[in-house]
């Protein structure tokens, strides 16, 4: 006896494949999968006017929809988090954990491994930004809170049980073979918080690590006679950049530069967004301090850029229309470069026998509806 299968007909009026634009077609998804992508003039069952594209994935979230995952490493977190990021077409996450001590990482950790073990809508793994990092490039990291590397770090990193695992460190504070031992565990190793010169970069890129931390900032810069971590990310194929789009982070000729360097292959969107996406939050309160809001710009009281306001449909449109990277460029930024980056094989694109994660966008690519696995996850 066949298993029956609920089967929906939806009709995009314009469709982003991954290549290219087209017009009127007929997306056939069958328990959570597309099986089947095809010319059809007429709309079916639930037209979709707008563009249809891959949900985004966002590789470097630390809060939304008011809470921040260091506040409280919670599934309850985890689960605000991405329906407030899926109202601006993020179908996927690595929800991110900043510098904290163990027993915030271990709870966060856990966090992670109920949501992955319970399938959760949208969460794919976990980013520990931290703690072995740079002490001047700490940015508004915990100063308190920044070590060397020890076994329990590397215990809670190892952990089989998270999805996918990215860790940023900075490679002046880490071995070679530490950074070996994390890849060998399946850990996807990313640079940043960084003061490293060129040679202490490309030896941490030679054992194995893939990924450059919010490209730009926090980053030893390039000048004539040191590269810095800014030239080793533009020049080195074999690296992934993370860059916020919001124009304020990174200057919009810089993000044409990356671009040009990198291509959409290896550069891809993050928003490094804190509690502010998705739900009205003025200040928030940051270890002795606080994160003040002044339009999409978070810092602290001294100017010191405090992560982000930005969502990835606003990334995607700023990159495009301001900063003149192709509309197809920025939306597989937005999807394809991350999921390849997260060796993520059943999400990034639309095409047959892929999950069903997309997006409908207007015309000034903002979010109309984003669906995960087939189910529609915003209501507008
Ligand atoms: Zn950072």
């Amino acid at each position: 006896m066949a298993h029956k299968l609920t089967k929906t007909h939806y009709h995009a009026s314009r469709f982003f494949d991954g290549q290219s634009i087209q017009e009127n077609l007929r997306l056939t998804i069958e328990n959570g999968l597309i099986t089947s992508i095809d010319k059809h003039p007429q709309p079916t069952d639930f037209p979709l006017e707008g563009l249809v594209t891959a949900g985004f994935i966002d590789t470097q979230v630390n809060g939304g929809g008011g809470v921040m995952f260091n506040q409280r490493p919670s599934l309850e977190t985890l689960r605000t988090m991405r329906k407030a990021h899926s109202l601006f077409g993020t179908t996927a996450m690595l929800p991110t954990l900043i510098t904290d001590n163990l027993d915030c990482m271990q709870s966060a950790a856990n966090a992670i491994a109920q949501a992955i073990k319970g399938q959760e809508a949208g969460i794919l793994g976990v980013h520990f930004e931290g703690p072995h990092l740079s002490m001047p490039k700490r940015g508004i990291h915990s100063s308190e809170q920044i070590r060397p590397l020890s076994e329990d770090e590397m215990a809670i990193f190892c952990r089989q049980d998270l999805g996918q695992v990215v860790v940023t460190v900075a490679p002046e504070n880490v071995s070679q073979s530490q950074i070996i031992e994390l890849v060998n565990c399946g850990v996807i190793v990313s640079l940043g918080h960084s003061n490293a010169d060129i040679d202490t970069v490309l030896k941490a890129i030679d054992a194995g690590a893939t990924g450059f931390t919010h490209l730009f900032n926090a980053m030893s810069g390039l000048t004539a006679r040191n590269p810095g971590m800014v030239a080793a990310a533009l020049q080195d194929e074999r690296v992934t950049c993370g860059l916020i789009a919001d124009g304020l982070h990174v200057h919009p000729y810089n993000c044409r530069l990356a671009f040009q360097c990198k291509g959409w292959q290896k550069l891809m969107l993050v928003t490094d967004a804190m509690a502010h996406v998705g739900a009205e939050v003025e200040t928030l309160p940051w270890l002795d301090t606080q994160i003040i809001r002044n339009g999409n710009k978070l810092t602290l009281a001294d100017g010191t850029l405090a992560g982000s306001a930005l969502d990835m449909s606003s990334a995607v449109r700023n990159l495009h229309q301001n900063m003149g990277v192709p509309l197809e460029s920025a939306l597989k930024m937005a999807s394809l470069t991350p999921a390849k980056f997260l060796a993520c094989s059943n999400r990034g694109k639309l095409a047959v026998g892929m999950q069903a994660d997309f997006v409908l966008l207007d015309e000034q690519l903002c979010t109309l509806g984003c669906w995960i696995a087939g189910i529609q996850v915003t209501h507008h």
